[in-house]
C-alpha cells in the first residue's frame, strides 16, 4: 500500500465510521480544525484517560490540574511567545520547517527560486517572509483595544508554571515533584496538515517535574523511559518508535537537553512527544515578570533555590493518530477485503460487539439482556442487523477486539461465541462468565 493511500483510505475511514470529521464540513470546512465523532472523542478519551492514569492516580508525586486556556497576556511576554513569534517566518514547503527570515544559514532570498532550506537543503522551497504571530489574539471585555488583548494559549505548560506554588502549598509536596495537565491549546499554525497531525485547536498531555538543580539530568533519563515506555505500552509497533535528539540551532536557547519521540508515519519521522530539560529558564522567566518569589524553600538544607524543570509534552491528538496509523491494515479474506483497526483493546473505543445470530428464537432478547448487563463495566455495541459477517466486519472497522453472539447453542447450553478481532478465531465461553473474560482481556496486556 503507498504510503499517501493510507492516509486517505484513513481519513476517509474515519469519516464514514464516525472517527474524525471535517470542522464545518457543511460550509466547506475550516483549515486544520477538525471535530472528533463518537467512536474519535472515545479513542481520544482513552489515550487521555491512560495517560492521566500513569502520570497522575498512579504516582505520589505528580499532582493534576485544569488550568485556564486565557490567561494574563504578561504570562506570554514572560514565556517569550509574545516577542518569539512575531518575526518575519519563512517556511520550507518541503521539510516543514519554519524559519526566521533573517536566518544566516539561509541561502538566497526566501520566496525566490534560487533559496535553499538550510535543513533539507531543497532549492526553491522557502516561502516569501511574513510577520508572523502563532499565537490566536482575542480581546476581553467589550473595547477592542490594545488595553484588552488575550490569547488563546499556544501551549498548557504556562497554566503550570504560574500556579506551581499554589500546587505546591496546597498539596504539600516536596520537590522532586510534578504537576500534570491534559487541556487544549491553540496555534495559528502557518504549515498545517496532515490529518490530525497538525492542526490549529489541539490538546496537550504536559506535565512539568520540578527537581532540585544538580538532579535534572537523571529525572531527564527518567523521564525518558517512563514516557516511552508508556508509548510501547499502547501496543505501537516498537519499530516504529525512536528518540531523536536536539542539537544546534534545534535546541532552544535555553534548554540543557530535549529529546522527541518519534513515529514512523507514512508521511515520515515526527515527533509525537517532547521531554526537555528546561533549566529553571520558565521559573525564572516569571519570577521576573511578575516579581513574585518562586524560589523553593529545601528545609532539610535549609537553602532556597529556584527548581529545574523537566518536561513531558505530548500531544492527544498526535497520540490518537498514532494508534490509528498503526492499526490500519487491510487483509483478503476469502476474495473480500477485510479492513482493520487492531487497536490495543485497552484503547479501543468499543470493547465488545453483541449480536443475536438471527432476530428470532428469543436471541434479540438473550442478547438485548447481555448488553444490558455488559455496557455498565464496559463499552460495547449492540447490533442485530445484517448479516453476522457483515456485522464482525463493520467491528473490525471501529477496531472492537470482541465480537459475542448469541446463537442457538446459547439458548441450549447456555454459552456464546466469542469471536476475535485479529485472528477472526471463535471459541465457546459460558454466558455467566463472558463479562468478566472480557473484562480481563480488556484491561490485561495483549
Ligand atoms: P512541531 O515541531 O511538530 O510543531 P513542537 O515542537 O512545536 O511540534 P511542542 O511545542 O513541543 O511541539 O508541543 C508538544 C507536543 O504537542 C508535540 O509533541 C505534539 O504532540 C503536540 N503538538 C504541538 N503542536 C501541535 C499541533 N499544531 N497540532 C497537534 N499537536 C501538536
Amino acid at each position: 500500500m503507498a504510503d499517501t493511500t493510507l492516509m486517505d483510505k484513513l481519513v476517509s475511514l474515519c469519516k464514514r465510521r464516525g472517527f474524525v470529521f471535517q470542522s464545518s464540513e457543511i460550509y466547506g470546512g475550516l483549515g486544520s480544525v477538525w471535530d472528533y465523532g463518537p467512536l474519535g472523542v472515545a479513542l481520544k478519551r482513552n489515550v487521555k484517560d491512560r495517560w492521566w492514569s500513569a502520570m497522575v492516580q498512579a504516582r505520589d508525586d505528580i499532582e493534576g490540574l485544569d488550568a485556564a486556556i486565557l490567561m494574563h497576556p504578561r504570562v506570554w511576554e514572560a514565556s517569550g511567545h509574545v516577542s518569539g513569534f512575531t518575526d518575519p517566518l519563512v517556511d520550507c514547503r518541503q521539510c516543514k520547517n519554519r524559519f526566521r527570515a533573517d536566518d544566516p544559514r539561509i541561502k538566497g532570498t526566501p520566496g525566490q527560486p534560487d533559496a535553499q532550506c538550510p535543513v533539507c537543503g531543497t532549492r526553491g522551497s522557502l516561502t516569501e517572509p511574513r510577520m508572523f504571530n502563532l499565537m490566536f489574539r482575542t480581546f476581553m471585555g467589550p473595547v477592542e483595544d490594545s488595553a484588552s488583548v488575550v490569547y488563546l494559549r499556544p501551549e498548557t505548560a504556562q497554566g503550570i508554571y504560574v500556579n506551581y506554588l499554589n500546587v505546591l502549598q496546597s498539596s504539600r509536596q516536596r520537590i522532586p515533584f510534578g504537576i500534570a495537565q491534559i487541556g487544549k491549546a491553540f496555534r495559528n499554525e502557518i504549515t498545517p496538515g496532515n490529518f490530525i497531525f497538525r492542526t490549529r485547536e489541539f490538546e496537550q498531555m504536559e506535565m512539568q517535574f520540578f527537581v532540585e538543580p544538580g538532579t535534572d539530568g537523571e529525572w531527564f533519563e527518567r523521564w525518558r523511559e517512563w514516557r516511552m515506555e508508556w508509548h510501547r505500552a499502547l501496543g505501537l509497533n516498537p519499530a516504529k518508535l525512536q528518540w531523536h535528539q536536539h542539537s544546534g540551532s534545534e535546541l532552544a536557547h535555553y534548554a540543557k537537553a530535549a529529546f522527541d519521540v518519534q513515529y514512523e508515519f507514512p508521511f515520515g519521522w515526527q515527533e509525537i512527544e517532547g521531554i526537555h530539560n528546561r533549566g529553571d529558564f520558565d521559573l525564572g522567566r516569571h519570577q521576573e515578570y511578575s516579581g513574585k518569589k518562586l524560589e523553593y524553600f529545601d528545609q532539610g538544607q535549609n537553602r532556597r533555590y529556584l527548581p529545574y524543570i523537566v518536561e513531558t509534552s505530548a500531544g492527544a491528538d498526535r497520540v490518537t493518530l498514532t494508534l490509528l496509523v498503526d492499526a490500519y491494515r487491510e487483509e483478503q479474506v476469502e476474495g473480500e477485503t477485510r479492513v482493520v483497526l487492531g487497536l490495543h483493546p485497552a484503547v479501543a473505543p468499543i470493547k465488545a460487539g453483541v449480536f443475536p445470530l438471527v432476530k428470532k428464537d428469543g436471541m434479540p432478547e438473550l442478547a438485548t439482556t447481555l448488553y444490558h448487563e455488559l455496557r455498565k463495566q464496559i463499552a460495547c455495541f449492540y447490533d442485530d442487523s445484517g448479516a453476522i459477517g457483515r456485522r464482525y466486519r463493520r467491528m473490525d472497522e471501529a477496531g472492537t477486539p470482541f465480537g459475542i453472539t448469541v446463537d442457538g447453542e446459547t439458548l441450549s447450553q447456555r454459552t456464546v461465541t466469542v469471536r476475535h478481532r485479529d485472528s477472526m478465531q471463535q471459541e465457546r465461553v459460558a454466558l455467566d462468565q463472558v463479562a468478566g473474560y472480557i473484562k480481563e482481556k480488556v484491561s490485561g496486556e495483549r
